[in-house]
């Protein structure tokens, strides 16, 4: 049964941060391949300062060049309307039948996620692979999921429990890196180097790019 993994977002522009949650989550969940999934319309980040999804895709297309195991997904771009999670996990579910699915977020994102369109329900469809930082996250995971019964989460081990579908909520060490794409917009603006914070061929091609992406960005 293929382990497959799954990391949303909207990824303006992909950071090594990314990259490094990808590479982290399938070694650690012995998983097959991680595809980074670019949201076409984020329904909580809309309007300015978006590139354009081609071009967050061709970013991403550069990001994982060359690293065995990611690959870049861009089916959201071809559903109209808002990019829910829920209608992209339902669509992965039916074009990998059988298959172990992860889907993958921060643990930020999980302690919101009565907030999301049928978030609580989303366990029905995969397992969900939390990412920590040095166990920071944990403590409020555990008090989240004990103050959310509708999920239905039962300890089955040290940070992992069994939702009544049979997919687990994991919770996986990532060490993250302090960045986030705002923090290299702003960057970006600042005319400041990007070397090391996202992948040599994103830097290229935004830096190729300039006046272009500091339209949308400014
Ligand atoms: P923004 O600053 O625009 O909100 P972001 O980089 O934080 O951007 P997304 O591009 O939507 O946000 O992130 C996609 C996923 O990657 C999310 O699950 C988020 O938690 C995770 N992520 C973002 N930055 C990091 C990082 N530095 N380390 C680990 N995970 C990260």
């Amino acid at each position: 049964m293929p382990k497959l993994g799954f990391l949303g977002g909207t990824f303006n522009p992909v950071h090594i941060g990314h990259v490094r949650l990808a590479l982290e989550m399938a070694e650690a969940l012995s998983l097959d391949r991680v595809e980074l999934i670019p949201a076409a319309r984020p329904p909580h980040k809309r309007g300015e300062g978006m590139l354009p999804f081609e071009l967050r895709a061709e970013l991403l297309a550069l990001a994982v060049e060359g690293i065995e195991g990611l690959a870049v997904n861009l089916m959201e771009a071809e559903r109209p309307g808002p990019s829910y999670t829920w209608d992209t996990l339902t669509e992965l579910v039916r074009l990998h039948p059988g298959a172990d699915i992860h889907f993958i977020m921060g643990a930020v994102d999980l302690v919101n996620l009565h907030l999301w369109r049928r978030g609580p329900e989303l366990g029905t469809l995969a397992n969900l692979a939390v990412s920590t930082r040095d166990s920071l996250g944990r403590d409020e995971v555990a008090a989240y999921l004990a103050d959310h019964p509708e999920l239905g989460c039962e300890p089955a081990g040290p940070g992992k429990w069994l939702m009544p579908s049979g997919n687990c909520v994991e919770l996986v060490d990532v060490p993250r890196l302090d960045i986030s794409a705002s923090f290299i917009r702003e960057r970006f603006r600042r005319g400041s180097n990007l070397r090391y914070l996202v992948p040599p061929g994103v830097e290229g091609h935004i830096n190729r790019l300039r006046s272009q992406v500091l339209e949308i960005w400014s």
